[in-house]
């Protein structure tokens, strides 16, 4: 007999590993399977020349004692093995705009948010509140984001009538640098105007206002502490294990098959990719209709990125606890849209884990960049593991991208080019080999609030015993993964008996919000 076990986890991102060590902590059997010889997904980091670079995670909001992040992460024990580090409490982003000679901060904590962003704009101060009661009544409505019991029938009511969110802006406040600068850092979640519902700004947001961290050796850091108490839990973790096939009967289904053909059984599976990857996978069967596959399939994923990482010469950039992002005109939105000349119109830049407390060891810098960009090279694969050098024009594609991403980068931190060592670049296609991504997406799955149910993808599949979780069932980024991770298990387990376990635990750490006099 073949060993059962009684969940088979098919990715290793933050989404599959999170799922999998609560339930391990339950006592369930649990296999993950990843098909990367390194674990995590986004959270992989990599090094050149002895400097540490993430891939996928920069920042992460609500690591303060009792908010969301802080209670989840403490749950499985993360916040007594994790080194985080708090960004800058008067700015953990800076934004600037072409012609405007400012560089704005973004605060950490309501009030401070509220007062900076009124002494430049003193006449719309209400506006600002306004704007900002608003993303706390949205994060309000979805119970696992505050980890609480679920019913999230309040939410999905405000989803349904949701609008997007350069709309709720322009309703708060009228004076136009305003309204960019509130949008300013909408690459956290790959905004499109007209397109991106409220919600999806006021949950992202929201959680690095009340706090923003960065981990202080590179999000690798999560992974490892989540694969350790995976494994303290008798739970099992496989690397170059590429499922290439889940297989069904009539009624459910009923194992996985791995790309050497060895056949993985379970009792229930969870798919922490890609929804459409996962139903590929399925192929053919009658629990799963066709319309329900093509609507799935049809579905617009997140543009995705250029980034070049680049290492720095010895004590040459002081160092900075903040991110920057700069759009080189005064549009904020459809920064995804370029022609060629135009591109890149803004850079988003983020500072490596650094050995020397005073100085910069590297630098990430990422522009947006479409697949259609790279769709000539598609046919080619290329990771660590599986290694075939792509072409010299593709290489001269990256070389001639990587200079203009400079460019832009110097108007911000002059003398990058100067003070740089070497430099590496990622291109959609390294996106898509290493993480599986469709089309080497940031995000996945773009959230639209004109078809709101369509682009909110439910944990449970037509199949039974098969669920899915990940970034595009809640939201993308580390918090809404994990709220989907919980989501996904505590509808699984049932009764709601996953997070009130996880409410009662970390109860005594709950941020008690006092109200406002
Ligand atoms: C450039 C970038 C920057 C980001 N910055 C931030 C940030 O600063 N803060 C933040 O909170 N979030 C950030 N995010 C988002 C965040 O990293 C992701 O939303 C999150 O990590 C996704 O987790 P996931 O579990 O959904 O899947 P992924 O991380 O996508 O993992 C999926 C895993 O499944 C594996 N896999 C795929 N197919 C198969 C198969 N057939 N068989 C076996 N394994 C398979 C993949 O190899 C991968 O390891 C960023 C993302 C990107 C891309």
């Amino acid at each position: 007999m073949e060993k059962e076990f009684d969940f088979v986890i098919i990715g290793s991102g933050l989404g599959g590993l999170y799922s999998a060590a609560m339930l391990a902590k339950e006592g369930y059997s649990v296999i993950v399977l990843e098909k990367n010889r390194q674990l995590g997904g986004c959270l992989q980091i990599f090094s050149r020349d002895k400097v540490i670079f993430d891939t996928g995670v920069h920042y992460l909001g609500g690591l303060d004692k009792g908010q969301n992040l802080y209670r989840y992460f403490d749950y499985l024990g993360l916040m007594d093995v994790i080194k985080f580090k708090k960004l800058d409490m008067d700015g953990f982003d800076q934004i600037s705009f072409g012609d405007d000679p400012v560089q704005y901060k973004v605060p950490q904590g309501y009030d401070n948010f509220i007062n900076y962003y009124a002494g430049f704009f003193p006449e719309e101060r209400a506006g600002i509140e306004l704007f900002c009661d608003k993303m706390r009544e949205v994060c309000a409505k979805l119970p696992l984001y505050n980890v609480e019991v679920t019913n999230d029938l309040d939410f999905m009511q405000f989803v349904l009538n949701d609008k997007p969110v350069d709309e709720v802006i322009n309703s708060c406040v009228k004076d136009p640098a305003l309204r960019r600068l509130l949008a300013g850092n909408n690459a956290l979640y790959a905004g499109m105007l007209g397109v991106t519902p409220f919600y999806v700004h006021a949950l992202v947001i929201n959680s690095y206002v009340e706090s923003s961290y960065k981990c202080e050796k590179g999000g690798a850091q999560i992974s490892l502490a989540l694969s350790k108490i995976i494994r303290q839990y008798g739970g099992l973790i496989r690397a170059h294990a590429h499922v290439t096939k889940i297989e069904t009967d009539e009624k459910k289904a009923t194992c996985v098959v791995l790309e050497n053909g060895e056949k993985i059984y379970g009792k229930k599976y969870i798919s922490a990719i890609h929804p459409s990857v996962t139903l590929d996978l399925v192929g053919e069967t009658k629990m799963l209709r066709k319309a329900y596959k093509s609507r799935i399939s049809m579905l617009k994923n997140s543009v995705s990125a250029f980034i070049v990482y680049v290492v720095l010469k010895e004590k040459t950039i002081p160092t900075f606890n903040h991110n920057k992002y700069y759009v080189k005109c005064n549009d904020v939105w459809n920064n995804e849209i370029y022609t060629e000349e135009e591109w890149p119109k803004s850079v988003a830049i983020f500072t490596t884990p650094s050995k020397d407390p005073e100085y910069c060891d590297g630098l990430i810098i990422m522009s947006y960049m479409q697949y259609d960009d790279v769709k000539q090279w598609e046919d080619t694969f290329n990771t660590v593991a599986q290694e075939d050098e792509r072409s010299e024009e593709y290489q001269q594609f990256k070389r001639d991208k990587a200079q203009k991403v400079l460019d832009l980068a110097e108007e911000k931190i002059p003398g990058i080019r100067e003070h740089m060592k070497s430099f590496y670049t990622s291109s959609p296609l390294t996106m898509r080999d290493y993480i599986g991504g469709e089309g080497g997406s940031l995000y996945g799955i773009v959230k639209d609030h004109r078809d709101p149910l369509k682009t909110l993808i439910p944990p449970q599949t037509r199949i039974p015993n098969l669920f899915l979780t990940g970034q595009n069932t809640v939201m993308h980024g580390v918090l809404g993964v994990i709220v989907g991770a919980v989501k996904t298990c505590n509808e699984i387990l049932g009764d709601n008996y996953l997070i009130t376990k996880i409410k009662e635990a970390t109860l005594d750490k709950q941020v008690v919000n006092e109200p406002k006099n």
